[in-house]
């Protein structure tokens, strides 16, 4: 007999039989139980609320409740929680479905002495325990202790019903080892359990709480991951799990190498019924085997698609740096009225050994996705600055070089110090030197920004806000920083001759921009029409197709050429 008390919750209206009860077990097993009284079921619930019972007594007719439905009611506070239902009449029908729902015991008012109630409450204990045991048996993998394919199943169902109701998305992943079969044959079973187990801690590891992680037997596991609002997250935990499993596992003193191939579905978005999820997921696994192994693939194929072209792209980008397949392209800026060469623009070009000609369009955001912008840029600068350095010196007149800043770096300590080590590497004075910066880029912290503009302001750096109309263009804001130049963006350009509100607003910039003193250029010029008109407006400056496209360094020196042997030749002229 168990020495430990056992706590009791009895559950009984009438007070002459729960003393009655009392009585009996105490005169049995005196001090073996603790026995704590409700009147009523909601009584019974409270006291649930705050303790821990080993055991409920409960009679069926209650004040507030006078049917089996007592038993959910308890079950549904605690389902680990044995019952033993006491009744006033022997029903042996009664007793049947109490036990059908999952009470553990009957006991008949009046009948029984103390040592067999006693008996009974310890049975019960026992039952109930067993078929906690039991439970987790059927729902758990005895090896690896994860969710097992039963309960595996329940958890798919009930994440697709309430991903159906809170309009979440629900990811199922498929995982199958690859090669398992091998460490298995050459290292005996006992190492593949052993591996089996280090798996499945390093899938916990890759989830985020809430996450369902089964093994579904042999090497086949699975992650369900539930309240997912897009696709980040399952890439994220995608990238993780071929991450995690990268790590050598060691077992019995061998260093074991494996690597997972994973499929994935996504629903409701791969727009299929819960049944299929799982083929889905299965079948996207043997993609990934089919693609080499040690990868993810998804269901759906533009999802793959689109991957698999960011990645591409990634990967090579990478290389591009290394390999230095970058060039600069210089674009002429003129003055619009005198039609002389202040300056000019470098814009990255990539040439793809495979692909050829890149645009920064389509690259520059993976760069800064990546972080792979500050390299690029830093090479975009040196480039540029020691270009114009080179021009300098070999004699042609001195011009601005203008280098587009991307938003992302603005926010990168130390930026400005930076940038002028580099102008001072390459010999050059900054006032040679142009940066240009979208407007999205200063406004994300304007107290910072300012700083930072300030800085490269009194070092003598021009500064440009790029494409400018598109963003904020609050003209009292910018007016806060040191700017210097306005560069309209060519979206407006490109229909000032067809679209009156087009037209109206580029006037309106420059004029507003005199007023506040700036320099206004703009960009994307294609036809003299349009020179016409920015000329008639007041703007200073233009850069376009129609005044120059841009050109690799050896056919910049044309405008170069220009420039400089123009006013020696007024010279001769006048001389
Ligand atoms: P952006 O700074 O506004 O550069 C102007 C873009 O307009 C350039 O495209 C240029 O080739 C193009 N363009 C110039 N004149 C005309 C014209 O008359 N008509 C038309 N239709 N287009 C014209 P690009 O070189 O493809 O560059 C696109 C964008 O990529 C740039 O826009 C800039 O934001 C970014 N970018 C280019 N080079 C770099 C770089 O070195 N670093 C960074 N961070 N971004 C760069
Ligand atoms: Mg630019
Ligand atoms: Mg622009």
């Amino acid at each position: 007999m168990s020495p430990r008390t056992i706590k009791l919750l009895l559950i009984e209206d009438n007070p002459v039989d729960s003393r009655l009860l009392k009585e009996l077990l105490y005169d049995a097993v005196p001090g073996k139980h603790n026995v704590v009284m409700a009147y009523t079921i909601n009584g019974a619930i409270e006291l649930m609320h705050d303790h821990e019972f080993d055991i409920i007594v409960t009679d069926l007719n209650l004040p507030d409740a006078n049917d089996v439905g007592i038993i959910s009611r308890i079950q549904a506070i605690n389902s680990n929680i044995p019952i033993v239902v006491m009744s006033g009449q022997a029903d042996a029908e009664l007793a049947l479905e109490i036990v059908q729902m999952g009470a553990q015991d009957y006991l008949v008012k009046g009948q029984g002495d103390g040592h067999l109630i006693n008996r009974v409450l310890d049975y019960s204990i026992e039952r109930k325990n067993d078929l906690k045991q039991l439970s987790y048996l059927a729902n758990y993998d005895s090896l690896t202790g994860l969710a097992n394919r039963l309960l595996f199943r329940e958890r798919l169902d009930r994440a697709l019903i309430h991903a159906d109701r809170s309009k979440t998305l629900v990811s199922l992943f498929v995982i199958d080892l690859d090669r398992f079969k091998n460490v298995n044959d050459t290292l005996g079973h006992d190492a593949g359990d052993q591996l089996l187990v280090e798996v499945a801690n390093r899938l916990k590891k890759c989830t985020r709480e809430g996450d369902t992680v089964s093994r579904l037997g042999g090497d086949e596991f699975t992650i369900i991951m539930e309240d997912l609002k897009n696709t980040d997250d399952v890439i994220l935990t995608a990238d993780k799990v071929l991450d995690f499993m990268k790590k050598p596992f060691e077992i019995n003193a061998h260093e074991i190498f494996v690597t997972p191939s994973i499929g994935i579905t996504v629903y409701p978005m791969d727009e299929v019924n819960a049944g299929n999820l799982f083929i889905n997921a299965d079948s996207a696994m043997y993609q990934a085997k089919k693609s080499g192994r040690n990868c993810y693939r998804f269901y759906k194929e533009d999802m793959n698609s689109h991957l698999k072209v960011r990645m591409n792209l990634e990967t090579k980008l990478r290389r591009a740096i290394e390999r230095d397949e970058f060039v600069l392209y210089y674009q002429p800026k003129f003055n619009i009225h005198n039609n002389e060469l202040i300056g000019a623009e470098a814009l990255i070009r990539w040439i793809d050994p495979e692909e050829g000609m890149i645009s920064p369009a389509l690259f520059i955001p993976l760069a800064e996705e990546t972080g792979l912008i500050a390299p690029i840029t830093d090479w975009v600068l040196k480039k540029a600055c020691n270009q114009n350095s080179e021009w300098q010196k070999q004699g042609y007149e001195a011009i601005r070089i203008a280098v587009n800043l991307s938003p992302k770096q603005f926010n990168q300590e130390n930026i400005a110090h930076r940038i002028f080590n580099q102008i001072i590497c390459s010999d050059l004075a900054p006032k040679y030197v142009e940066l240009e910066i979208t407007e999205g880029a200063l406004v994300e912290d304007v107290e910072k920004s300012n700083e930072i503009l300030n800085e490269l302001k009194t070092r003598g750096i021009h500064i440009s806000i790029d494409d400018f109309g598109t963003g904020y263009s609050s003209l009292s804001y910018l007016k806060k920083f040191p700017l210097d130049t306005l560069k309209i963006d060519q979206s407006f350009v490109r229909d000032l001759m067809e679209d009156s509100d087009d037209a109206a607003i580029v006037s309106a910039i420059i004029a507003m921009a005199k007023s506040l003193r700036f320099n206004v250029i703009a960009e994307g010029v294609e036809t003299a029409e349009q020179l016409s008109y920015l000329a008639a407006h007041g703007c200073h400056e233009v850069q376009g197709y129609f005044t120059g496209r841009p050109v690799p360094a050896e056919e910049f020196v044309q405008f170069l050429v220009e420039k400089t042997e123009q006013p020696k030749l007024k010279l001769v002229q006048s001389g």
